[in-house]
């Protein structure tokens, strides 16, 4: 897979990804789902589906319902589950693959990318269990670091 680069998230490579991808499923471009894209694109960090719509605040929420629906089926967006709630962001298709950090306190998400010998580790496992794994997804969550200092500071107070 061929990526422009790792910091550019709206660039016209992920923009003829995405028209082929609509293409390939016989779907057009409409101007909701171009926002849609677009705004998801340009942001580094994943969005929760209110902050989608703000985002996108001249286009009824069912609208971005259904977009974000149609690109999750066809692998345009990517689904981060977090407890009950959920984040979305570009598919690997568009990103390098990588997985997320999330912090229960303030929702902060860092993405970071793993080693070679997790992905053997991984590998391992599926090979004991007699499982051919097509996919993967690992999530870790706990404080991000702005939440450690002020837990910290919190507590120092008297
Ligand atoms: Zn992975
Ligand atoms: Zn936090």
């Amino acid at each position: 897979m061929q990526f422009c680069c790792n910091i550019c998230y709206n660039c016209n490579m992920h923009n003829s990804k995405y028209l082929e991808s609509l293409k390939l499923n016989s779907l057009s471009n409409t101007a909701v789902r171009q926002l849609v894209f677009s705004v998801l694109s340009s942001n580094t960090q994943p969005l929760s589906m209110n902050e989608l719509i703000a985002f996108c605040n001249k286009v009824d929420r069912v609208s971005v319902y259904r977009t974000i629906d149609i690109f999750e089926k066809i692998g345009i967006v990517s689904r981060i589950n977090l407890g009950w709630k959920y984040k979305l962001e570009l598919s690997d298709n568009f990103k390098e693959h990588h997985h997320h950090l999330s912090c229960n306190v303030c929702g902060a998400i860092v993405d970071f990318e793993e080693p070679e010998t997790l992905n053997r580790e991984l590998e391992k496992i599926a090979l004991i269990k007699n499982f051919i794994v097509e996919q993967h997804a690992l999530e870790l969550r706990g404080t991000c670091i702005d939440c450690q200092i002020k837990q910290n500071t919190k507590q120092l107070l008297p």
